[in-house]
């Protein structure tokens, strides 16, 4: 806290329908007492239940559509007959369009298999879709739109001029050959190309899809469309257009959100220990550059379970088993001797019984629950950093804040992969590369500034310090401008 600066000895936080009352110290947020209450402008608790009502079997979609909703209450209250008379929140949380569609391939024995692919294009009021594909057993409508909805805010708060999409299939890269990958990349590709182009609709990675997947994805592009669009895709590999230091952006990008917000509550980051699930694109390079920060990261997991190593993990271990051998976390240990492997038993997934004082959940949607959380708290866990999108359930959000743990939410603080891909799509415009260290630069100044965007909404709307609400309202106040702007369509 700056000195100077009005410092109100209480505040009222509202998020997922519940007001909190807090009280303001330098570092972090402690709790004094808490309520739970209804939202309360009738507008918005009406399309917050008629959305529900619609969407009755996609849970995802709806957890993170009333978590942004419920956040931005003061935002609606000052707008409600604007807002109201546009429909404008009724057409927020309506994707422009959802395509699904069948994706046959042949596998290595020559049997036809059948996956289901989509693309969800939310919402393009402030740029062409943009948001990552994923190639998972368990995609379905629901996962696509809860992604495609976060990725609408997240794109606003990068400043950067991209709308909100995602997609995927339930296809499992995992065990397949590289030629069954291939195929099925193809047979994707044939349906996904009409819907998609540099100016239209520009799809990326996410899990199960990382530089191989996006290379057969390119290839079939450009062989059905005859054209090299080298903006209709991010992520690809250097060689044919893609950027220096977008590997490594949504992980950096969350370390440089979680710095600039300690740095706010005046936290140091050497010396620090540190958690990360996950051992994919996001979670290896937070840990590098955590490492690089001075923090012990301790633990890492995939989804069979976890490693433990208290000297601190060996990052370059960790990306020659996953980048390499596209091997499994517990791998690890057969090469450090110290390091302990924990297999999953189904119930708190056992990297977060593991004490640290930093949190980045890099994996999935949906892995900190408020029974991981209270274990997180009781540890001693000062701040967490979504990496992944929607990793910890509104409920840990809130006992979080409610116990003065600092929370980065992924909107914004993950948002340093989007934001790369977006620089990757200026660089193809302009055919023309920068240097690694330019792109790593402008992401280092754009992670800065949305750690400031969501810190300026969160005091103007009198949520001081609470990271989820500012991210909300800063990216809906602008993307509520650009919808209004554009009529109503
Ligand atoms: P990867 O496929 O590279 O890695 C995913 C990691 O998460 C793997 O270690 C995987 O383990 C683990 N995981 C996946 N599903 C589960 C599960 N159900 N339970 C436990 N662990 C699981 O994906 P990314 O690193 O790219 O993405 C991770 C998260 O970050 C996702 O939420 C994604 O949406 C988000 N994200 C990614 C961005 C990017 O640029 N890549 C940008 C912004 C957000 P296993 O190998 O065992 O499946």
């Amino acid at each position: 806290m700056q000195t100077g600066e009005h410092k109100p000895p209480f505040l009222f936080l509202c998020y997922n329908h519940a007001q909190i009352k807090v009280q303001i110290k330098p570092e972090g947020i402690q709790k004094v007492s808490n309520a739970v209450l209804e939202v309360k402008n009738p507008y918005l608790a009406e399309v917050i239940e008629k959305t529900k009502a619609k969407n009755a079997n996609e849970p995802e979609f709806i957890q993170a559509m009333e978590e942004v909703l419920s956040t931005i209450e003061p935002v609606v209250d000052k707008h409600k007959d604007e807002y109201q008379k546009n429909a404008l929140l009724e057409r927020l949380v309506e994707p422009e369009r959802v395509i699904s569609f069948r994706v046959p391939w042949i596998d290595d024995k020559g049997q036809v298999q059948v996956n289901r692919g989509y693309r969800v294009q939310f919402n393009g009021s402030i740029g062409p879709y943009k948001g990552g594909l994923r190639f998972h057993p368990s995609v379905n409508q629901s996962i696509l739109k809860f992604l495609g909805f976060e990725q609408i805010f997240k794109n606003a708060l990068t400043g950067l001029p991209i709308g909100g999409g995602k997609g995927g299939s339930d296809f499992d890269p995992k065990g397949k050959s590289d030629n069954e990958v291939m195929r099925f990349c193809q047979s994707f590709m044939n349906e996904l190309q009409k819907h998609i182009g540099q100016d239209v609709d520009v799809p990326a990675g996410d899990i199960g899809v990382g530089a191989r997947e996006i290379g057969y994805l390119f290839g079939q592009y450009r062989k059905i469309r005859n054209v090299y669009e080298a903006g209709v895709l991010t992520g690809k590999g250097l060689e044919y257009g893609g950027s220096l230091a977008r590997k490594e952006a949504t992980g950096y990008g969350l370390m440089y959100f979680m710095r600039e917000m300690l740095k706010e509550h005046k936290i140091e980051l050497n010396g620090k220990t540190a958690i990360i699930s996950g051992s994919g694109n996001v979670a290896i390079y937070a840990a590098e550059k955590a490492a690089e920060y001075g923090i012990k990261v301790v633990a890492m997991s995939d989804s069979s379970g976890c490693v433990y190593d208290k000297d601190g993990i060996n990052i370059e271990t960790v990306k020659f088993i996953k980048e390499i051998e596209r091997g499994r976390i517990k791998e690890y240990v057969e090469q450090h001797k110290g390091a302990e492997y924990f297999e999953n038993d189904g119930s708190v997934p056992p990297i977060y019984k593991i004490k640290a004082d930093i949190i980045l959940p890099c994996a999935t949607q949906n892995d900190i629950n408020l029974e991981t959380a209270k274990i997180l708290v009781a540890n001693g866990a000062i701040a967490v950093g979504e990496g992944a999108n929607m990793p910890t359930t509104p409920d840990a959000i809130n006992y979080f804040l409610e116990n003065g743990v600092l929370f980065a939410p992924g909107k914004a603080a993950n948002a340093g992969g989007v934001a790369t891909s977006a620089l990757e799509m200026v660089q193809n415009s302009m055919r023309f590369y920068w240097s690694y260290e330019e792109v790593n630069q402008k992401l280092d100044i754009i992670m800065t500034k949305i750690f400031a965007r969501c810190k300026a909404s969160a005091y103007e709307y009198g949520v001081k310090d609470n990271y989820v609400a500012g991210a909300n309202i800063a990216a809906f106040r602008k993307i509520a401008r650009a919808m209004k702007a554009q009529g109503i369509i």
